[in-house]
């Protein structure tokens, strides 16, 4: 029997609190409205940004909400309006989104849509700005658009990537988020040539997909940088070449870059939401023709502070969400990648748990342990 239309009854994972462990809940999740669809997830993992927002040590706390955005399932039914999508369509949730219409997707530079770029304060669907999630009537927060830690969840057609339905959903729901974010932040925006040198800050499954980037743009050196001694071991797998821990050091790691490599690295990838290794990131990088891509999530009150004379010197600073792709428009190409086996994905996939012990995918992320955990949401 067919649920469009209807209200579903189905388990998320809510938070309730900051920082508390998630709780199983029975919630109603209403049917997609206007330019909305509702998908079953079949398998979502877990991303550092999730853990951000769920201890909200340094964002704002916005609860109850399900969080969740790395993603693959299928589209259950669509609201009006939506023509792209069908039931039974196999998609990726993404965190951004790409309307097809304003500046930003008409320009080949840009994936910042105007309408449904990232926006973490947003707790209700752009249509209404209301929940389509409650229980027993009362509204539960979305996040990023996607809030994949639920059975069910509906999301904006511009959030979501329409992919070949022959992919393994428990292997490329790793690209919803951080893989495409790692590997794109270095191929689409560091844009490495052929022999030069790539330092990776943080090395948890979006530096080594930045790591990958680098290492089929033909890197000569790929310098790992990481607090966490026991990511050095595993990073050897893709590619890195020389490992830095900062706590070994009593200068700035900078320094010790700037030394290893004769002035500078050519290309930087910080990924590791720290301030400090984001500058560091930045003052890295070589003169003439440095650039350092910044990926991590910035805590709100975080500021950059660098001396000018690094830009004058000639060093480029940027950033990029999602890689720099547009979730509609690039990720099925991606997808296709993995399909004809020129990206690796399993290596990523370090852990497996049953949706009912989603709060062991918390503390591994917490314990620096492994890279993604993927979510079986049917166990
Ligand atoms: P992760 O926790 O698996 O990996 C982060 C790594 O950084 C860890 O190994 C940690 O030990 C290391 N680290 C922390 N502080 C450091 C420092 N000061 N110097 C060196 N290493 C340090 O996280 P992840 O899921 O790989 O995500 C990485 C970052 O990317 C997070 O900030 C996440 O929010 C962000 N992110 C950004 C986007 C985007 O589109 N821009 C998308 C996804 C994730
Ligand atoms: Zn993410």
């Amino acid at each position: 029997m067919s649920t469009a239309g209807q209200v579903i009854r189905c388990r998320a994972a809510v938070a309730w609190e900051s920082g508390k462990p998630l709780s199983i809940e029975e919630v109603e999740v209403a049917p997609p409205q206007k330019d909305e669809v509702r998908i079953k997830i079949l398998f979502t993992s877990l991303c550092h940004t999730d853990v951000y927002f769920w201890d909200a040590k340094g964002q704002n706390p916005l609860f109850p909400r399900i969080l969740g955005h790395e993603a693959g399932g299928i589209v259950e039914s669509v609201g009006e309006g939506v023509t792209d999508l069908k039931p039974g369509d196999h998609v990726l949730p993404i965190f951004t989104g790409e309307c097809k219409e304003c500046p930003h997707c008409l320009s080949e530079e840009s994936n910042m849509c105007d309408l449904l770029r990232i926006n973490t304060d947003r707790v209700g669907m752009i249509n209404d700005g209301k929940s389509r999630f409650s229980i027993n009537g009362k509204p539960i927060y979305h996040f990023l658009g996607t809030s994949t830690f639920s059975e069910y969840t509906v999301v904006h057609v511009g959030q979501v990537a329409k992919i070949n339905p022959h992919a393994p959903l428990d292997k490329v729901c790793v690209l919803s988020c951080g893989m495409s974010t790692g590997f794109g932040a270095t191929v689409n925006v560091a844009k490495p040539k052929k022999g030069q040198s790539v330092a990776i800050f943080g090395l948890g499954a979006v530096g080594l997909a930045a790591a990958e980037g680098a290492r089929v743009s033909g890197a000569s050196r790929i310098i790992g940088v990481d607090l966490n001694p026991s990511r050095f071991e595993q990073a050897k797998k893709f590619g890195v070449t020389e490992f830095v821990n900062p706590k070994d050091y009593n200068k700035p790691v900078q320094e010790v870059i700037v030394e290893m490599t004769g002035g500078g690295v050519d290309r930087s990838v910080e990924c590791t939401g720290s301030i400090q290794a984001m500058i560091s990131a930045f003052e890295c990088v070589h003169d003439g023709w440095g650039v350092a891509v910044l990926v991590g999530v910035p805590n709100k009150d975080d500021e950059f502070k660098t001396h000018p004379v690094n830009l004058l010197y000639e060093k480029t600073l940027k950033g990029t969400f999602f890689g720099n792709y547009k979730p509609r428009s690039d990720i099925p190409a991606v997808v296709e990648k993995y399909m004809n086996k020129e990206l690796e994905l399993d290596k990523f996939i370090t852990h497996t748990v049953p949706f009912s012990e989603i709060n062991k995918a918390f503390e591994l992320m917490l314990a620096g342990e492994g890279l993604r955990c993927v979510i079986r949401m049917d166990a």
